[in-house]
């Protein structure tokens, strides 16, 4: 089926995406649609799942995303931290994110709570981790991808992007 969401497919999505209380955290509206390659986790496995089948053109007022299909339930995964660990060049504020190495080498983010003159509140949960996110999508185009993008496992946009 060259007309409908299944993995190694190119997709253009319209989203909006909310949080419980009804607001909008995120919106392809008035820009240009979201394009991922099906089947290869670039999106969250929750929105991913239920987009499976859809087809051009067809839209679902509210997808619902538990956070464990999202971004995770939250951690007690806090820590102050020195600031001279910090690049020195430039201003931390809340909200900033950071990338942490571990001892493996292993890269993972963890985002600005608060700044002190001396101490860094991080926080290594994702902003919405424990969050169910409510998604109301339209399905804009599907195509299929090509060798080069199946094997990045990425959509290229001609723009560069490689
Ligand atoms: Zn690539």
């Amino acid at each position: 089926m060259n007309n409908e969401v299944q993995n190694n497919m190119v997709v253009s999505l319209d989203y909006t995406a909310r949080l419980k209380d009804g607001q909008s955290i995120d919106s392809s509206i008035g820009k240009t649609p979201l394009r991922y390659l099906h089947g290869y986790q670039n999106i969250i496995p929750g929105l991913e799942e239920a987009l499976t089948g859809m087809k051009v053109g067809e839209s679902h007022p509210n997808i619902i995303v538990p956070p464990e299909k999202a971004y995770g339930a939250r951690a007690e995964a806090t820590e102050w931290l020195p600031r001279n660990i910090f690049p020195s060049d430039g201003e931390i504020q809340p909200g900033m994110t950071f990338a942490a190495d571990d001892e493996s080498g292993e890269t993972y983010p963890m985002f600005i709570k608060e700044v002190k003159p001396d101490s860094v509140l991080v926080d290594y949960n994702h902003p919405l981790a424990g969050e169910t996110l409510f998604f109301e999508v339209t399905v804009v185009d599907v195509r299929p991808a090509t060798p080069e993008e199946l094997a990045h496992g990425h959509v290229h946009n001609g723009d560069g992007q490689l």
